[in-house]
């Protein structure tokens, strides 16, 4: 039974999880099934086939393990590296700065790059410390490509740049768990040699799937790395893959049917027509937050996120009163502002299986609520600044034409 029942659709607005749509439901609601059978083999090597296009990638090697993204996390740094080896990593935000509590606890050395939450990584310290780094002690630079809790995303193609122009061998681990499937995301083309992301994200799948890519560099650094791992191990993995049967433990033949059906549908909208979109939604959430007279948390557009905006109040409103209210009045979950920006942002997460006409939905649902808590804001102003982007630029559904 629901805890709590509310009337007509929820709307769930949070940057992950996010909607499971119908067809991925339906897809998923099946019995289990014995994953030692011909049919899950087969069905997985599909799987292990497609999932490399959303990372763009043709000579990754896909893992689809049992996990969230926290789980992904610990598996691309502990197949890498050894304890005590240097690591570059940023932080500008509550996810980068699990990610680097999780390598401090592993026994990295961390060198740790901290910006002002709303501004991105601090690419210019990462060019200083490559140049001053000429025995090449930085084993890895460990980047979260679109930072879901101030909205700011990363410029990947400039830090493989920097390494290309230092020639530096140092392994470039980056977490895509909202950026992948949304936002541009090119692991081949950017060097990329572990990639990841989580099922709850883009993908519009429950939680509990972490998929993880390797490059060919990340595989042959496996061989050495010395980190214990158990759980997480490539190599178990490995050797399935070539015995053909694939699983070295018993997977979700749930999430498995609903991987397929979301990758079907992403591939009958056209990966760069998914990302096209996300763009649009971000756009369109950015001009509300013009009109409302707010602030995007985002310092500049460089690191805009069309995954997720970030709106900070006004300092005579608490935010966490805003999500409060969606949720009690609205039926709707924004994203609360977490840890240095806990009640001055709130979240719109816009990824997934989304489209124009929910999104309006939540900004006008916003509106409503800004006023509910005090803040004067004109009613249909966010909506309206939205449509009229929204009406001039949604393309026809690609299917339906
Ligand atoms: N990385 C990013 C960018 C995230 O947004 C999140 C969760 O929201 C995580 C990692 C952690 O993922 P999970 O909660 O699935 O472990």
């Amino acid at each position: 039974m629901d805890y709590v029942n509310g009337p007509g659709r929820n709307h769930l607005f949070v940057p992950g999880p996010v909607n499971i749509p119908d067809q991925v439901i339906r897809a998923m609601n099946r019995n289990n099934e014995d994953y030692r059978s011909p049919a899950v083999p087969a069905l997985t090597k599909t799987l292990l086939e497609d999932v490399k296009k959303i990372f763009k990638t043709t000579t990754g090697t896909p893992f689809l393990i049992p996990t969230t993204g926290t789980g992904a996390w610990e598996s691309a740094l502990t197949n890498t590296l050894s304890p005590g080896d240097r690591i570059v990593s940023f932080l500008i935000g509550q996810f980068s700065l699990l990610w680097i509590d999780q390598q401090q606890r592993l026994k990295f050395n961390v060198d740790v790059v901290e910006s002002e939450w709303g501004q991105g990584a601090n690419l210019d310290v990462l060019a200083s410390k490559l140049a001053e780094d000429r025995s090449h002690t930085i084993k890895a630079i460990c980047i979260v490509h679109n930072e879901t809790a101030t909205g700011v995303t990363n410029n990947l193609a400039t830090v493989r740049k920097l390494l290309d122009e230092y020639r530096h061998p140092a392994l470039l681990l980056v977490d895509g768990v909202s950026s992948i499937c949304a936002l541009d995301f090119r692991m081949d083309e950017w060097g990329i040699d572990v990639a990841l992301t989580g099922s709850q994200k883009a993908l519009s799948l429950p939680t509990g799937m972490g998929i993880v890519c390797a490059s060919p560099k990340a595989l042959e650094a496996a061989k050495t790395a010395k980190s214990l791992r158990v759980f997480f191990d490539w190599n178990d993995y490995l050797k399935f893959y070539k015995l053909g049967t694939y699983w070295p433990y018993t997977p979700s033949i749930q999430l498995l049917y609903g991987l397929r059906a979301a990758l079907d549908l992403i591939f009958e909208e056209g990966l760069d027509n998914v990302i096209e979109r996300h763009s649009r939604l971000g756009k369109a959430t950015r001009l509300a937050v013009e009109a409302w007279g707010l602030k995007n948390c985002t310092q500049k557009e460089e690191w805009y996120s069309n995954t997720v905006t970030a709106v900070v109040v006004p300092p005579y409103i608490d935010s966490t009163e805003i999500v409060r209210t969606a949720w009690k009045k609205y039926n709707m979950n924004l994203g609360l502002g977490l840890n240095k920006v806990a009640g001055k942002v709130f979240r719109i997460g816009h990824l997934g299986n989304l489209n124009e006409c929910q999104l309006l939905g939540c900004l006008a649902g916003v509106e409503m609520i800004l006023r509910d808590v005090g803040y004067p804001v004109k009613l249909g102003s966010g909506v309206g600044a939205a449509c009229a982007y929204l009406q001039n630029n949604v393309p026809l559904i690609p299917s339906r034409i």
